[in-house]
């Protein structure tokens, strides 16, 4: 229970990467926010498996790239649960197609949601982990922040975006005891990758040298780590979760 008595938001935790992180964190003892931006069933039933396994949870509806609905989504976790130790910004969208063909409003709303989405927890949560004097900040970006992609103009963008403000957040709040760092997994099994064809599947795990695809659990591994005691003199970093993928 290396967790026990901290309070954790993980955003877009209904379903995918999100929701495998806030059941790792529980499971290592925290009290989660579990937040969702549609589907109050999927997150409820995150609240409820939490529950189940002698857990606490709640779930909060919030669009986290409305700066007020972000707000009030950390402002429901310190009311609750007295505190916010734990930030992990997961939540995040795709909009793929090649620049000739990218809308204006598919740019816009990827950064919306990814940058923007983020810079607004990190916002909020910043004023109660300056007071505790310690907090963590995990932010999930992704190999494609890295390298970019054919396709991914407006993704690439954003997750490249998360990694500059996590390292510069890392240098403003290092002082007071906050750590701020980024996850970036490859290729990862959930709804986002299902999309893809079976062709495309097949020719990124022969790319991968650990040639398997990514679980979400293998994900949510690295931020439980990033979240304890153990990780307390790692800040401004990039993890790849990727199976070696940009090796
Ligand atoms: P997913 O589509 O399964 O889950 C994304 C979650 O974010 C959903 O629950 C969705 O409702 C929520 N969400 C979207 N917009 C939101 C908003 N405005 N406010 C609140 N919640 C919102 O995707 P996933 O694969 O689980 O991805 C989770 C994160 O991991 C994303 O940031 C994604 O970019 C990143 N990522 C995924 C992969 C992958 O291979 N699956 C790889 C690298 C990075």
């Amino acid at each position: 229970m290396l967790l026990k008595g901290k309070c954790a938001v993980v955003t877009g935790a209904g379903k995918g990467i999100g929701r495998a992180i806030a059941l790792k964190l529980a499971e290592q003892g925290a009290n989660i926010v579990i937040n969702y931006r549609s589907s109050e069933k999927e997150a409820e039933e995150v609240v409820q498996a939490i529950e189940e396994a002698g857990g606490a949870a709640f779930a909060v509806k919030a669009d986290v790239s409305k700066f007020d609905e972000a707000e009030k989504l950390i402002k429901g976790a310190q009311e609750k649960f007295g505190r916010v130790d734990i930030l992990v910004n997961n939540a995040g969208i795709t909009k793929d197609t090649l620049l000739l063909r990218m809308k204006e409003e598919d740019f816009d709303s990827v950064i919306s949601v990814n940058l923007k989405g983020c810079f607004n927890c990190v916002k909020h949560v910043s004023p109660i982990m300056l007071k505790q004097k310690s907090g963590r900040i995990i932010n999930i970006s992704s190999v494609i922040g890295l390298v970019g992609n054919a396709g991914q103009a407006n993704y690439a963008a954003s997750k490249a975006g998360i990694i500059g403000l996590t390292k510069s957040v890392a240098k403003e709040l290092g002082s007071r005891g906050i750590t701020v760092n980024a996850v970036a997994p490859g290729f990862i099994e959930t709804d986002m990758t299902d999309v893809l064809s079976d062709k495309i599947k097949e020719s990124m795990q022969d790319s991968i040298p650990l040639k398997r695809l990514g679980k979400t659990s293998d994900v949510a591994e690295a931020v439980a780590f990033l979240a304890s005691e153990g990780a307390s003199y790692i800040t401004g970093q990039v993890i790849n979760v990727d199976g070696g993928m940009v090796v």
